[in-house]
């Protein structure tokens, strides 16, 4: 079967949802192609239950639609799904499910997409080709957990496994848990585990920057009005005046501002959400990067401490699989699979390819690129009408 559709979205996560809203404002007919049996999946099956979005809801609201006002100012996982499921209704998104995204690539003759797909849910993964003049690419920076190497981890004899399999520390009570990285997910899923009263370790192998929440949104408030400079310092003198000096706990600040930092490409700033206080009480152990597993479950560090873990919890980021797929991504990605061009620029390549949710900007960076690529779409179809089979073809997928 073969469908022809102006527009092809891949990943009906946020940034596929936001961009077909925007494309569909400006009465463009797209279709999302998803891989899973629903949309916004890393929301629902790939985060732990007691996820809140880390930024306020003022930055992190799709296009034309802002976050209810009961809705609290960090919005839980599950209101954050009832926002999405809205969003879709709302907007009319059409989205085909359980349609996973195999290869894609520019056919010369017609300088189309050919984008071609199994449809998992058919008896024998029966296969479908979209052409479209346009691709977004929307299937996610936080595709596919990224567990980095640590020598004799294939021989340890506890369990270890990725932050995005996390959901709750139910079954961790009285264990030895160790979590690698100190980011958002790292430094909550410490503070869930020790409430579920595992005995939880975590490794900080670098300075990081750490902040409630409320003074991360006061300072992404702030960022309007005042210069970033002094905007970071403000930041580092109320972390300071809430933790003190925490570096005889293991936990360094940078030298540079937050916001600076995180300008540079550099770490992002953790949200604490009572990580830091347990770290203090003693109740969260601070270690150093590991450098081997010995045999059994013991895990050796670099500073020459040790200890025996019966579960490793990697919070060590993602990767991108976009390259999986794509076959003529060199018009904007790289071989890592993230965008050539840096922040604003990012969102375009050649022959109509585009990307959104690629700007390590979290949702407020979706919403940017959902808009440009939407405009810009616009723009390039403007001077024609769009070709009456695509049309068609849209009516044939709705059926
Ligand atoms: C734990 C966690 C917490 C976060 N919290 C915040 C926050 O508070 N605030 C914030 O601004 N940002 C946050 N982010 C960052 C970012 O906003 C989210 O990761 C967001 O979900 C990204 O949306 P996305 O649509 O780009 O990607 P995803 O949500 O990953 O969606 C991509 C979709 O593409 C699909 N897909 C992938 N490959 C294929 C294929 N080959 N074929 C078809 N479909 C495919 C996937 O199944 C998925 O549904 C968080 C990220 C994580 C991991």
């Amino acid at each position: 079967m073969e469908i022809e559709v102006p527009v092809v979205i891949v990943g009906a996560g946020p940034a596929g949802l936001a961009t077909s809203a925007c494309l569909n404002k400006l009465s463009i007919p797209n279709l999302v192609l998803e891989r899973d049996d629903c949309h916004a999946s890393l929301w629902r099956k790939r985060t732990y239950d007691r996820l809140k979005l880390h930024l306020g809801k003022d930055f992190c609201s799709l296009p034309h639609m802002p976050f209810p006002s009961d809705f609290p100012t960090f919005v839980p996982r599950i209101h954050f799904l009832r926002y999405l499921d809205n969003y879709v209704s709302r907007f009319k998104i059409s989205i085909r499910y359980n349609r996973s995204v195999e290869s894609a690539y520019l056919d010369d003759i017609n300088g189309k997409w050919r984008i071609v797909v199994k449809d998992t849910a058919s008896k024998e993964d029966a296969v479908e080709v979209y052409v479209a003049e346009f691709l977004v690419v929307a299937c996610g920076e936080n595709n596919e957990g990224y567990v980095p190497r640590v020598e004799g981890l294939e021989g340890f004899e506890g369990e270890y496994l990725h932050c995005s399999k996390y959901f709750n520390g139910r079954d961790m009570y009285g264990k030895n848990v160790l979590v690698v990285g100190c980011g958002n997910s790292g430094m909550e899923i410490a503070y869930d585990l020790s409430n579920w009263g595992a005995n939880t370790s975590i490794v900080i192998r670098g300075p990081v920057h750490f902040f409630t929440k409320e003074m991360v949104f006061l300072g992404m408030t702030l960022l309007k009005y005042l210069k970033m400079e002094n905007v970071d310092k403000l930041m580092m003198l109320m972390s300071k005046m809430k933790y003190g000096d925490m570096s005889k706990y293991g936990l360094v600040r940078p030298k540079d501002g937050p916001f600076l930092l995180k300008k540079k490409g550099g770490t992002t700033p953790t949200i604490d959400v009572g990580c830091v206080p347990l770290i203090k009480r003693g109740e969260i152990k601070v270690f150093s990067t590991i450098s081997r597993i010995n045999e059994g479950k013991m895990v050796e560090f670099e500073d020459g401490k040790d200890g025996e873990f019966d579960i490793i919890i990697f919070a060590t980021g993602y990767n991108s699989t976009v390259l999986n797929w794509l076959k003529d991504y060199e018009g904007l990605f790289n071989g890592n699979g993230m965008p050539k061009p840096g922040f604003p620029n990012h969102w375009k390549g050649e022959n109509g390819l585009y990307c959104a949710g690629f700007s390590r900007r979290g949702l407020d960076g979706i919403a940017f690129d959902a808009r440009r690529i939407a405009d810009d779409i616009r723009m390039t179809t403007s001077a024609r009408d769009l070709p009456e089979t695509n049309f068609a073809g849209l009516k044939l997928l709705q059926k």
